[in-house]
């Protein structure tokens, strides 16, 4: 009920006006948004870098609407290829489809797209993660990333989420020598009749989509999660079937469970998620959907106490 909610007040745009005017709300949001700016972020990605972790780094920003704003978050992922290959960070991108211009037009996001991976190639080489959004977006958003794969290969990625019925016939057509998945549970307020709105299901489901694709012979997974209990069954299976470390690695956001992070990263290649920019309001309350317990943090930041 209340992730309901909390996943509804995620796209009011009314409750993001009264949010994002209020400092002290901003000031809590920075638990989970690395910095407004992508040099605030580089600060933090260095130091993660130094601690052993990975980052990729994410400019927060949802459904855009005009191509001139597109070309402005083209302009900002190009700045991230750049920075990552000027301080030399072990670092990818995670990036939001419907930012780069789906709602417009599939073919001028493909574009967009295409310019931000052409841009990485003749830098860093930089891997390009197209996240998984609302199911709305879903069929779109496995096409960008098949025409996207026949041009970049492994350079180019795709989340999965646990929590749809179809994941797994999704991951069996998407299974290639050169496929990068990341599997994650899933965000977005999704109705019963295609997602199982039952934890214990999504997380069946999640397991079993970690062994499906280490069983293939993809390139690369990403287990995007912070339970213990999916790392576990994905480290037993991934030494059961002895899975060499360079075709998967551990994901977490920032600012979420740190010191699993750090025990992690100890033994498994790890990577944080890092978001900036300044539209950090959606982002943040889907964390907030994620546990309840973070409302609290959250209402104690904005009073004070
Ligand atoms: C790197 C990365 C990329 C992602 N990309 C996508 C995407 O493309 N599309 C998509 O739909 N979703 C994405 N997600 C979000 C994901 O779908 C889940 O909503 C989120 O990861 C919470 O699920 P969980 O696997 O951590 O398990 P849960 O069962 O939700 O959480 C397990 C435990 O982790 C802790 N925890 C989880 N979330 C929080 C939180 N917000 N604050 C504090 N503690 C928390 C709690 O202790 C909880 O008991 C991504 C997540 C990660 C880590």
């Amino acid at each position: 009920m209340l992730r309901s909610i909390l996943l509804y007040l995620s796209v009011a745009g009314w409750a993001q006006r009264i949010a994002t005017r209020n400092w002290l709300a901003r000031r809590v949001a920075r638990r989970f948004v690395a910095g407004e700016t992508l040099e605030e972020s580089v600060a933090v990605a260095k130091a993660l870098n130094q601690d052993g972790f990975r980052v990729t780094f994410t400019y927060l920003g949802e459904a855009v609407y005009r191509e001139e704003e597109t070309r402005q978050v083209v302009a900002e992922y190009q700045r991230v290829n750049e920075v990552i290959a000027r301080e030399n960070l072990n670092a990818e991108i995670s990036l939001k489809v419907t930012q780069l211009g789906l709602e417009i037009d599939e073919e001028i996001c493909h574009n967009n797209l295409r310019d931000i991976l052409n841009h990485a190639r003749e830098r860093a080489g930089t891997r390009v993660v197209l996240d998984m959004e609302s199911s709305p977006y879903l069929e779109a958003t496995l096409r960008l990333y098949r025409g996207l794969r026949e041009e970049f290969g492994a350079q180019v990625g795709v989340a999965i989420q646990a929590y749809l019925f179809r994941s797994a016939e999704d991951l069996t057509q998407l299974a290639a020598p050169d496929a990068v998945i990341r599997i994650v549970k899933g965000a977005y307020l999704e109705s019963p009749a295609i997602a199982f709105d039952d934890k214990a299901k999504v997380d069946e489901n999640y397991v079993r989509l970690v062994e499906q694709f280490l069983s293939d012979d993809g390139a690369f997974l990403d287990i995007a999660t912070h339970d213990e209990k999916m790392i576990t069954a994905a480290q037993r299976f991934i030494a059961a079937n002895e899975i060499p470390p360079d075709r998967y690695e551990f994901q977490m956001l920032y600012g979420i469970r740190n010191e699993l992070q750090r025990e992690l990263v100890a033994d498994e290649p790890t990577c944080v998620l890092i978001s900036f920019g300044e539209e950090w309001y959606p982002y943040f309350v889907r964390r907030l959907a994620e546990r309840p317990a973070n409302l609290v943090f959250f209402l104690r930041g904005l009073f004070g106490r």
